[in-house]
């Protein structure tokens, strides 16, 4: 993630730090909308509802929040079916206009950048140094990347047998439906909105229930860089706002970053009504693994960056370290080294490395892993309990050694700061067991030697394959999963591809002048 984050692990270290004299958040940032929006208007709820969104430093609520219901989903996927409908100023409009306007989006985040950051920080707990350095400057290039897509996504001319060519059409699948996690609520919008607004559909997104706050901030943004109306509306709700979306017939595709569960209700959701188009990106368990000849340094300090970072509260988070027998008993004591390390606190410090878990919720499924694991008689190395000294929702840097395969933290997704580490023998056999596993989302090779660094790469059953690095994503590559991980890539190319139909128009050529 970005060179500054590449810098950091060369230095061994999260210099974090370093980051203080780039910007001081602020520390209790002004909410500014928590309604409704749809037509590039702020509505109340239909049916009087709001939520409260809380600030998990503290366990304090921030704001209430206006919760879409099913009468506010009729209405913002009205708005999004009139501002496709062919005429409109969106569909007229030029597809380098679009890209202009998306660029203006990507202007107005920069020029609020501080602020965003800081609300980001305050709704999920994030250290400011990671809103501010990794989640806004991946977004504004996210956008920049769309936009520069806009009028580049052609189509083909066919030689087609008989008297006929054909030309592909790259149309634009209607209203779009994008629901999205509170992990990187900031970066997940931007992934969603920028390859749809790219190719010119409309959208009804719904943000996480935890994480609400910028995603409406930014709804403002939209409507200030002049995006027509009706073209994106952001409907603040939890997962029953989601499934009225996903149950939706007007919705013509949904688009689901989140769970696996949810992602199997959501693609339900989709059989059971009009078979809109689903894209989703889920949960993973994804293996990382260490070869002996590799620099021990970098691949303990790498490692720690690719389960730690985000507090753990990444799909692709490397939860499965699988170590060379040889180098086992020193990559543990490092890796234990390293997590006690590890500064947890106030995430608006910027000496911060990790905050809070994002809910009471998160945080309790963690710690009861945590003690699941010390049941099943993993080591317990580093942790292993709730922080102490901040009210909010806080679990210590936890890394478990000896994990064996079947055991609970082995196999299900931790979503937390809770590092396994595991014993292997041979390359064949770590290639099975990283496989073993209903996911594929994401994998790492820490190695010198480049044959075996392509075999374990050819090996692997996963849609990222990091070698010799980990968490490295940019709008450039794309990103997504095998198996339960999901379908459809995000970002590159591949996830203009989420966002279009493709009309194969047939023209007949006469073959002589009548
Ligand atoms: P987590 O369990 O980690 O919170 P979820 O998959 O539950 O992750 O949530 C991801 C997103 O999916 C959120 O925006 C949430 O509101 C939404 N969601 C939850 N349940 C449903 C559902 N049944 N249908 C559609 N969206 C849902
Ligand atoms: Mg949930």
């Amino acid at each position: 993630m970005f060179r500054i984050l590449k810098s950091a692990i060369r230095n061994h270290k999260f210099a974090v730090a370093s980051y203080a004299t780039q910007s001081q958040p602020l520390t209790s940032p002004d909410v500014l909308y928590t309604g409704i929006f749809i037509d590039n208007e702020w509505h109340k709820s239909r049916e009087g509802k709001n939520f409260a969104t809380i600030n998990p430093t503290t366990s304090e609520v921030i704001a209430h929040v206006q919760q879409a219901g099913p009468a506010d989903v009729e209405v913002a996927v009205k708005a999004a079916r009139s501002a496709f409908k062919l005429g409109s100023p969106w569909r007229r409009m030029d597809a380098s206009d679009r890209g202009v306007l998306i660029n203006r989006l990507a202007d107005l985040m920069e020029r609020d950048k501080n602020y965003l950051a800081s609300l980001e920080t305050l709704d999920n707990g994030k250290p400011f140094a990671m809103s501010y350095n990794v989640d806004l400057p991946m977004s504004i290039k996210c956008l920049r990347y769309f936009a520069g897509w806009a009028d580049k996504n052609h189509g083909k001319t066919i030689p087609m047998d008989g008297d006929f060519f054909v030309y592909t059409r790259h149309e634009p699948v209607g209203v779009c439906a994008q629901i999205i996690p509170w992990n990187f609520p900031v970066l997940m919008m931007a992934w969603k909105l920028g390859p749809a607004l790219s190719t010119g559909n409309t959208i009804v997104l719904k943000p996480a229930e935890q994480t609400p706050l910028t995603a409406l901030y930014i709804a403002q943004l939209i409507k200030e860089a002049g995006f027509p109306e009706g073209v994106v509306n952001v409907l603040p709700g939890d997962g029953s706002t989601g499934a009225a979306l996903a149950q939706h017939k007007d919705v013509d595709k949904v688009a689901f970053t989140g769970s696996t569960e949810v992602g199997k209700l959501i693609q339900k959701a989709s059989g059971d009504t009009n078979l809109k188009r689903v894209t989703l990106e889920l949960g993973g368990k994804s293996p990382n693994i260490i070869l002996s000849d590799t620099d021990m340094n970098y691949a303990v300090e790498t490692s720690h960056f690719g389960l730690f970072f985000n507090m753990g509260q990444c799909c692709c988070a490397g939860s499965r370290t699988f170590i060379e027998e040889k180098i086992y008993d020193e990559f543990v004591e490092r890796s234990a080294e390293r997590a006690k390390k590890r500064t947890v606190g106030n995430p608006f410090e910027l000496t911060t490395e990790q905050g809070p878990q994002v809910d009471e919720e998160q945080m309790n499924k963690i710690l009861s892993l945590i003690e699941s694991g010390k049941k099943d008689g993993a080591k317990l190395v580093a942790g292993g309990s709730r922080y102490q000294g901040l009210p909010g929702y806080f679990v210590e840097p936890t890394v478990f050694a000896d994990v064996k395969d079947n055991m609970r933290i082995a196999r299900e997704e931790i979503f937390g700061p809770v590092q396994q580490l595991i014993r292997f023998k041979s390359l064949d056999e770590v290639i099975e067991r990283a496989n073993a596993t209903e996911y594929g989302l994401a994998a790492a090779v820490f190695t010198k030697d480049l044959d075996k660094a392509n075999y374990i790469v050819q090996g692997l059953r996963a849609g990222t394959v990091w070698v010799n690095s980990y968490n490295v994503l940019g709008a450039q590559a794309p990103f997504g999963g095998y198996k339960m991980s999901g379908h459809g890539r995000e970002n590159g190319e591949y996830a203009l591809q989420n966002y279009t139909e493709v009309k194969s128009v047939i023209v007949k050529i006469p073959q002589k002048n009548s």
